[in-house]
């Protein structure tokens, strides 16, 4: 205000008295009209962010710009953040390291990716049979998930917020049809993270292919399954050309979170209202994606079912009971290998049931009720 009162009275020395009226209107109303000159005198900063996600990639790559692009607006340009797709600056897998070493500022991808690294870390990205979207978020704004992950990732140096969800998850594309868990044997299935470990106890084996292998490797057999996203994402990779059969429903992601990482330095030197609105504006992209894919991915399968004639199937019942019970003993399993994973895993099955109470007479019987309605058409 202080600055904005000087430039306004320097303005009137300038123009002098004949246009004295006319400059403190327009002034006057430009303001009214939220268009005054900037009026803090704080420091301004320039930040990179480098991602996971290939350029253009929607809801990740495009949340990830569309993060920046908001934070610059909230904070009237006093944080300019310059995207990075994966490879432009670094590697996809070497995100979260640029992060933690301070080579950038923030970075954006998925909790899981950092396994190698930080084991515990998988269970902030995605549980098979674990949290969908509304669970993970409420274990995280208000169950002491999010204060958990600051402390798991504290070792790093880096600061993580969710900033993203996709929702329930399609199960993949398969070239042949699944019945019972015994076609797991033998099965070679790009599937990564925690589902990957399920499907390896099932007998199949689990294929790691850069994001731009995998339809080729899907078309000509070198694999035989794939998992990607949703619909939206799915269409996007022609996947429906090279295997018949599309199972639903995605339960290795549930609710896979995006993630936003900043450099604790980084962070911490910033003022404490900047900081707030990195939080806001996190909160605000992490709503945004799961709109996106809830949008996008119904009119998605629409098309893949109605244009592509995709064979759109549900995994048998018995055949999910058995993967829940592998999947079960591999989250025990992975738990018993490191202090960290084990605490992370009780905190989250401590809320999981707490929701779980709610959600079984609330979201699962409505679902049920009204599934019927909405029936796909040929
Ligand atoms: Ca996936």
């Amino acid at each position: 205000m202080k600055r904005r009162r000087f430039l306004s009275k320097a303005g009137l020395a300038a123009t002098g008295a004949a246009a004295t009226t006319v400059v403190g209107c327009t002034q006057q109303k430009k303001e009214d009209a939220g268009q005054a000159p900037a009026a803090h005198t704080g420091k301004t900063y320039q930040w990179k962010m480098v991602t996971t996600w290939p350029p253009n990639l929607p809801v990740m790559q495009t949340g990830a710009e569309r993060f920046a692009k908001r934070v610059g607006e909230a904070t009237d340009g006093r944080i300019k953040i310059q995207v990075f797709a994966a490879g432009e600056l670094v590697p996809a897998l070497s995100v979260f390291d640029a992060v933690s070493e301070g080579t950038v500022e923030c970075g954006n991808g998925a909790a899981y990716y950092w396994a190698g690294k930080v084991p515990a870390a998988q269970w902030f990205a995605a549980v098979p049979f674990g949290f969908n979207a509304q669970g993970i978020n409420s274990w995280f704004y208000s169950g002491g998930g999010l204060e958990l992950w600051e402390e798991i990732y504290a070792p790093f140096n880096i600061v993580p917020r969710p900033q993203g969800n996709t929702g329930v998850q399609m199960g993949g594309w398969f070239r042949k049809e699944m019945n019972t868990i015994a076609d797991y044997k033998g099965l070679k299935m790009r599937i990564p993270g925690l589902g990957g470990k399920v499907v390896s106890k099932a007998g199949g084996t689990v294929v790691l292919l850069p994001g731009g292998e995998i339809f080729t490797s899907l078309e000509r057999g070198v694999i035989d399954a794939t998992e990607w996203v949703g619909p939206m994402h799915d269409l996007r990779m022609g996947f429906y050309k090279a295997a018949k059969y599309y199972y639903y429903p995605g339960w290795h992601e549930p609710g896979t979170c995006l993630e936003v990482m900043f450099n604790k330095k980084a962070y911490d030197a910033l003022p404490k209202e900047l900081q707030s609105i990195l939080d806001a504006v996190a909160a605000e992209v992490n709503l945004w994606s799961l709109c996106e894919f809830e949008a996008g991915n119904g009119a998605a399968l629409q098309t893949l079912i109605s244009d592509h004639g995709v064979n759109l199937v549900r995994f048998p019942e018995p055949l999910l009971k058995d993967l829940r019970k592998l999947a079960t003993e591999t989250l025990e399993e992975e738990a018993d290998k490191d202090p960290a994973s084990r605490k992370v895993h009780e905190a989250y099955k401590k809320f999981k049931a707490q929701v779980g109470v709610w959600g079984s007479v609330s979201e699962n019987p409505y679902y049920n009720v009204i599934a019927d309605k909405y029936a796909l058409k040929k």
